[in-house]
């Protein structure tokens, strides 16, 4: 299920965590009608399972330059203790390492991991458990971490505890290995941010490519095929889902029909593909 892309003198890929149906549609879009759901049965093939869950795709994106590896977002991780989230909890499957050793990647190899945003399944990796402690997963990575994003969460774990804050966030920032940027940061030539907010406060997308954008990996800024085609549709969790839903637009109509190439976080394998107008919204077609 993984998959290598190069454009120009960037190579990124795709290292799946674990696809599968995650929740049902009609609670994770709670404006999402029974009739909707209907009209877009039939184009939604494998983002839909049986039940009528989405189906997402868990993965992070490596982005190699010609001068940095960057893992884009960390997925779910191992040993973290997730008893509200089906397929989470306690995990200790070897998906994700052997996924960078296929590219031939240790985690000692990754210098930058960048996190879209600070939910759960887009940290998990950054630290792993090494006698009862969390420890950075990647030895010599530098973790770029939006300081408004990681200031709203700190926040939030205060007034109630957040186990991926505490087990995949703290741990990094305490071992002195984060720093902290704008959702506008430009980390060198081949790598810019852009800001995305609605579905957490600082939320960011990843523009790749010198001097252009040759691809664009979105993180959460949409989850399913679905609000691609109504962008429109939030998700229950959005932090702004009015904003989200203005984001999402914004984004979808900036990349429409261009060579861009749109890395989706979540959409079923393939993932990526380019976008294109579709009636009033817009869809991702998978490149060849
Ligand atoms: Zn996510």
């Amino acid at each position: 299920m993984n998959s290598t892309i190069r454009i120009g003198d960037i190579t990124i890929h795709r290292i799946v965590e674990k696809q599968y149906g995650f929740a049902p549609a009609r609670e994770f879009l709670p404006t999402l009608t029974a009739e909707v759901l209907e009209e877009n049965r039939a184009w939604l093939g494998a983002a839909l399972d049986a039940a009528d869950r989405l189906v997402l795709c868990f993965q992070s994106y490596v982005v190699r330059t010609p001068h940095h590896t960057v893992l884009v977002d960390s997925c779910i991780g191992n040993d973290k203790e997730r008893p509200t989230r089906l397929g989470w909890h306690r995990k200790t499957d070897t998906a994700f390492i052997d996924g960078l050793a296929a590219v031939g990647l240790g985690v000692e190899d990754i210098d930058i991991v960048m996190c879209t945003h600070l939910h759960g399944d887009h940290v998990g990796w950054n630290t792993r458990l090494e006698n009862g402690r969390w420890v950075p997963t990647f030895p010599r990575a530098r973790y770029l971490f939006s300081a408004r994003e990681l200031d709203y969460w700190s926040g939030e774990h205060t007034r109630s505890p957040l186990v991926a804050m505490e087990d995949s966030v703290l741990p990094i920032v305490a071992a002195r290995r984060a720093d902290l940027i704008t959702s506008d940061h430009a980390l060198n030539d081949h790598v810019r941010l852009l800001p995305t907010p609605g579905h957490t406060p600082d939320h960011f997308a990843v523009r790749l490519g010198h001097g252009r954008d040759d691809a664009v990996i979105t993180g959460d800024l949409l989850h399913s095929p679905l609000q691609a085609r109504i962008p429109e549709l939030s998700m229950g969790s959005d932090f702004n889902p009015a904003l989200a839903a203005l984001t999402r637009r914004s984004f979808l109509e900036r990349y429409c029909d261009t060579p861009t190439l749109c890395c989706t976080a979540h959409f079923p394998a393939p993932s990526v593909g380019h976008l294109k107008r579709w009636g009033n919204g817009f869809r991702c077609e998978a490149t060849a």
